[in-house]
């Protein structure tokens, strides 16, 4: 079991996926990410033909959920029901009804149980856990608390170079509309008491892993 966790709480466009995996990679830990089970449970809902606005049936759909995540940083993959579902979970279909999904409170009871159950068997000297929740509801006695932000122009500008074919401007919109809605559910865009704000606005990927695997290694013994 673990001993040390990192938990890393950011919006959408902040680089906290890539960031957290190269930074669990250049430290030798396990990565979780959190985002992509509440969009494997979206993509699962939508398979299922269940409407994602009906709380009750998507709650009916959390006990046959069969989740599996690949937490080496080398070797990331999502399933569900043993079908990879890596790529799918990030379509643009599933990403407009996952804050649907995410802010009912039994599916993210459930999906916390899971997250920490995650934690704890992964076997590495470490493991740095990414999302919305992680410093505060997830893993708030983490060794390490990181809020990843940027400006919300430079997270528009990155999440719009990522999605070929969208134009800025829908990209900049969906962008804040799911940021409004996350929000409403967790506070990820202050930080909690204790928890270190890394504000990549003015630094470039790179520069963003080295001041991770710096704090993490002002912390480890
Ligand atoms: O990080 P990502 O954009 O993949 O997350 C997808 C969605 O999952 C978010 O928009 C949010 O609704 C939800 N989420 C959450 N809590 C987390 C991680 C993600 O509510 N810890």
């Amino acid at each position: 079991m673990t001993s040390f966790v990192v938990a890393v709480d950011g919006p959408a466009g902040s680089g906290k996926s890539s960031v957290s995996r190269a930074s669990a990679r250049a430290l030798g830990f396990d990565y979780q990410d959190t985002g992509a089970a509440y969009r494997a449970l979206a993509w699962s809902c939508l398979e299922r033909g269940i409407d994602t606005s009906d709380a009750g049936a998507v709650i009916g759909a959390v006990s046959g959920f069969a989740y599996s995540i690949g937490i080496d940083p080398d070797d990331y993959y999502i399933r569900v029901d043993e079908r990879d579902v890596t790529e799918a979970i990030r379509e643009p279909r599933v990403t407009e009804v996952v804050s649907a999904v995410a802010r009912i409170p039994e599916v993210r009871g459930y999906l916390v149980q899971l997250f920490r159950r995650v934690i704890a068997a992964s076997d590495r000297p470490g493991i740095i856990v990414e999302g919305r929740d992680i410093t505060t509801v997830v893993a708030p006695h983490a060794q390490v608390r990181i809020l990843l932000t940027a400006s919300e122009q430079v997270r528009m500008g990155r999440r719009s170079a990522e999605l070929h074919g969208e134009s800025a401007e829908t990209t900049a919109k969906q962008l804040a509309s799911r940021d409004a809605q996350d929000s409403r559910v967790v506070d990820f865009m202050n930080a909690a008491d204790g928890v270190t704000t890394v504000d990549s606005t003015d630094l470039d990927f790179d520069q963003t892993v080295n001041a991770v695997v710096a704090l993490v290694r002002s912390q480890q013994t």
